[in-house]
């Protein structure tokens, strides 16, 4: 009877078009819940996850999902402030594309901005790996993955 049970939320994955499209901002008042549910609903199921955006769960709004000390955080409308001159590169997965990794350079200490489901808003300063997952996910709502960039490159031919 519980709402998981109800809950068919499939990841996207590869070729799937909706990861390439950028996402509509979260209008005040809009009911977020259905893509929250969605979202948490594959990142509780797979074990390997630490965040998660919107068009992965198959909804094009501006929302992610990060897990900061294994607790999941969601973000309406995250915007990246300010960063530090310092970056890392490190070897990066996604839920969307299981088995690939690839080398990424990422801001490494970063101020962002967030508002949450209950209305309010956050601010706060994260640094190295929770910096990476933040930046990862915010670029899936651009639909950009630098996990697997091959699609966008070639739309940019056009
Ligand atoms: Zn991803």
């Amino acid at each position: 009877m519980g709402r998981r049970n109800k809950c068919k939320a499939k990841i996207r994955t590869w070729d799937d078009p909706i990861l390439k499209q950028a996402c509509e901002p979260v209008e005040v008042g809009e009911d977020v819940w259905p893509i929250v549910r969605d979202m948490l609903f594959i990142l509780t199921n797979d074990k390997t996850g630490v965040g998660l955006a919107a068009p992965q769960a198959g909804h094009t709004k501006r929302i992610i999902i990060i897990s900061l000390n294994g607790f999941p955080q969601v973000m309406i409308n995250p915007e990246l402030i300010e960063h530090m001159e310092n970056t890392s590169t490190r070897k990066e997965g996604c839920l969307s594309y299981p088995g690939r990794f690839v080398e990424v350079e990422r801001w490494a200490n970063i101020l962002i901005k967030y508002d949450t489901e209950k209305g309010g808003f956050g601010e706060t300063r994260l640094i190295n790996w929770p910096a990476r997952i933040f930046q990862h996910e915010l670029d899936h709502l651009d639909g950009i993955c630098k996990v697997y960039p091959q699609a966008k490159e070639n739309q940019n031919d056009n």
